[in-house]
């Protein structure tokens, strides 16, 4: 038989009352866009993917994860992209904390190292809103919104016709 294998990203998640806020964004974007929002509880900032990883490699995979030190940061998420490529619209920030830039690098360097396949260098810190959007957003009044983050966490999607529904593997708090 197979071995079990569970498919494997890193990412930020945010606490409720920013995820709720965030969604009111999406709901608006959508009424102009079109396209699937993303439910409220799956909105997340990726860091890093894996993909498939077998269970007997998580162990060492949390071991190397437990190494990284970063402290803690503030996002400010204040604007709307849209990537004609793929129809995604997301949110994001003009200004790109330093700290989240070494905690991807940081993250992607120790997966790296023990031989795991894992996103390419090029990050670009995004909060997937719509997919299959028709078209870019540009909100009337858009209020930034303020994310001091904690923590970090390793999570397992799982693909559905309804959209991936992603589950908490494990979670490391910053500095
Ligand atoms: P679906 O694939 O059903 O649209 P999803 O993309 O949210 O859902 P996954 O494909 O499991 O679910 O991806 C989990 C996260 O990792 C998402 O944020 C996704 O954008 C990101 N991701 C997936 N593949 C890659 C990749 N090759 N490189 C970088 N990020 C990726
Ligand atoms: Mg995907």
């Amino acid at each position: 038989m197979a071995e079990q294998s569970r498919r494997l990203f890193l990412a930020l998640w945010p606490e409720p009352a920013l995820a709720e806020r965030l969604h009111q964004l999406a709901g608006q974007a959508h009424r102009d866009c079109g396209g699937r929002i993303m439910r409220q509880e799956t909105l997340h900032l990726t860091l890093a993917f894996i993909g498939a990883v077998v269970e007997d490699r998580l162990p060492e995979l949390l071991m190397v994860l437990g190494r990284v030190r970063v402290p803690r940061f503030h996002i400010r998420l204040d604007t709307v992209g849209h990537w004609a490529h793929n129809h995604i619209l997301w949110a994001g920030c003009t200004e790109v904390p330093p700290a989240l830039l070494q905690l991807a690098a940081d993250i992607r360097r120790e997966v790296a190292a023990i031989g795991l396949p894992v996103s390419e260098p090029a990050f670009v810190p995004h909060m997937t809103l719509l997919r299959k959007a028709r078209t870019p957003y540009v909100p009337a009044v858009f209020e930034p919104l303020e994310w001091d983050v904690a923590e970090w966490a390793l999570m397992a999607s799982c693909l559905a016709p309804h959209g991936a529904d992603y589950q908490r593997v494990a979670a490391w708090a910053l500095d």
